[in-house]
């Protein structure tokens, strides 16, 4: 991980410098397509073919038993059962919360409009599998699911050998009837396009790769497919700290980010370089402890600290970089705070790790990447639902607002539309 300083640098190299290394790569695209093309062409044969080929699959069956899962549940082990039932607990007060309320209102007399909230039916959860098993997402995506109200929810996950018990104590605890051992682009097509053997979702949601992240993005731009919460790329976190921070704690919050996967990326941007210096020695330090050493060395390459002119340069480049993750360790957390425009979740101050936001503390870790929490939030309630607008008019109700619609309809030469309300007007 390289220092660079800004007053060094022009305004290219630092767009540069920001650049998310998945995006760099081409040839993922063509790989994604292919899979994508043959999942739609030859349904389940296919999706076992790369099933096999990417993730090892033995035998033709990708469906987890309940019975399965509910024997490796029983295998979890008592520390890491109460540790989830705490994190499940929070998740739940958080986002049982942001149940939307229906709303109804007289906008004119006899004109009622409405608004109400409904649970999408049919959802597909794509959990990560890939180098970790991500269990926790299953927490953060099945819990608000349940909460809105979906019938049918759909589990996909690349389940090495057998289903570790983590993730299926968190499946049956929340109730998953429909989980199946498949990840990577195949397995979004799969419910995207639905096959023979499995029916198709009307939402997918859940992070990933970037071949996962991709495949989601091309399902959701082709009507046939499926709608997508959003792009849930690889992790990234910025951290912006000043000489009060400890070095040790920005360290280990770059790691912590690093360890995801080497398409990470992880940032540092300080005021201070002797505080840049402290926390690479840390970084030094700490890695040689990681067992995930590897993946993390790998990710530092497109990582790097900037040693910022002052914190509101800190502030604006993070606003425009739009990360998915942004710690603010700094004195004055709280008036920077104000200043953030764009991005998925905030951690502020020095007790306030990414690590509690990505597990237990309640909110939700899936959250947007790639720049794109600019215009759109993290997965909560309102992923899951969608609102139906509804209107009852009474005769004097279109009476009142008759020559206002007909006035614009006209105007706008869509007369069959202004004869819909003349003729219950004669
Ligand atoms: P994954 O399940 O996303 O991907 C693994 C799958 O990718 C494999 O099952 C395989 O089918 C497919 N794959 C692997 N190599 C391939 C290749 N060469 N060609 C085609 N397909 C291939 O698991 P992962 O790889 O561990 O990635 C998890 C990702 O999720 C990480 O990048 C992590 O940063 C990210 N993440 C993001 C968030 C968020 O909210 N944005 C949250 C958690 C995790």
């Amino acid at each position: 991980m390289k220092i660079f300083i800004q007053k060094n640098l022009n305004e290219k190299k630092i767009n540069e410098l920001f650049e998310r290394p998945a995006q760099k790569n081409n040839s993922t695209i063509v790989i994604v397509k292919k899979i994508i093309d043959d999942v739609k062409k030859n349904g389940h044969q296919s999706v076992i073919k790369y099933a096999k080929k990417y993730d090892g699959l033995n035998g033709d069956s990708i469906l987890i038993s309940k019975n399965i899962l509910v024997e490796q549940a029983e295998k979890i082990n008592v520390e890491l059962k109460n540790s989830i039932d705490k994190a499940y607990e929070n998740i739940y007060k958080f986002h049982s919360l942001q149940y939307p309320k229906s709303i109804s209102v007289e906008t004119m007399k006899g004109i009622e409009c409405q608004k109400k909230y409904l649970p999408i039916e049919n959802v597909g959860l794509y959990i990560p599998g890939g180098s970790a098993v991500l269990f926790s997402t299953l927490l953060m995506l099945a819990i608000p699911a349940k909460i809105a109200g979906c019938k049918r929810i759909v589990v996909c996950s690349p389940v090495k050998n057998e289903i570790n018990s983590a993730l299926a104590y968190v499946a049956t605890k929340i109730g998953i009837d429909e989980f199946y051992s498949v990840g990577g682009a195949h397995a979004i097509a799969m419910m995207a396009y639905g096959t023979e053997k499995v029916k198709k979702v009307d939402k997918i949601f859940g992070p990933g790769n970037q071949y996962v992240t991709l495949a989601k993005t091309l399902v959701s731009n082709d009507y046939n497919g499926s709608s997508v919460d959003m792009p849930a790329g690889p992790s990234e976190v910025l951290v912006i700290a000043d000489k009060f921070a400890n070095p040790k704690y920005v360290a280990a919050d770059l790691l912590s980010q690093a360890e995801h996967g080497i398409d990470s990326q992880v940032i540092l941007l300080t005021n201070e370089i002797e505080f840049a210096r402290k926390v690479l020695s840390e970084i030094n330090l700490q890695i040689k402890n990681l067992p995930r050493r590897k993946i993390v060395e790998a990710c530092l390459i497109n990582s790097f600290i900037l040693v910022v002119n002052n914190l509101d340069d800190a502030i604006q480049l993070s606003n425009n970089y739009a990360p998915e993750h942004l710690i603010i360790n700094t004195k004055n957390f709280k008036s920077l705070a104000k200043k953030i425009k764009n991005a998925g979740s905030v951690f502020l101050g020095g007790y306030s790790p990414e690590s509690v936001g990505d597990y237990a503390s309640g909110t939700n870790h899936s959250l947007p990447t790639y720049g794109y929490a600019k215009a759109i939030g993290g997965v909560d309630i309102l992923s899951f639902m969608k609102s139906i607008s509804f209107q009852t008019l009474t005769k004097n109700g279109l009476k009142n607002i008759s020559s206002t619609v007909v006035k614009m309809a006209e105007e706008e030469k869509l007369n069959a539309h202004a004869n819909a309300v003349k003729v219950r007007l004669k």
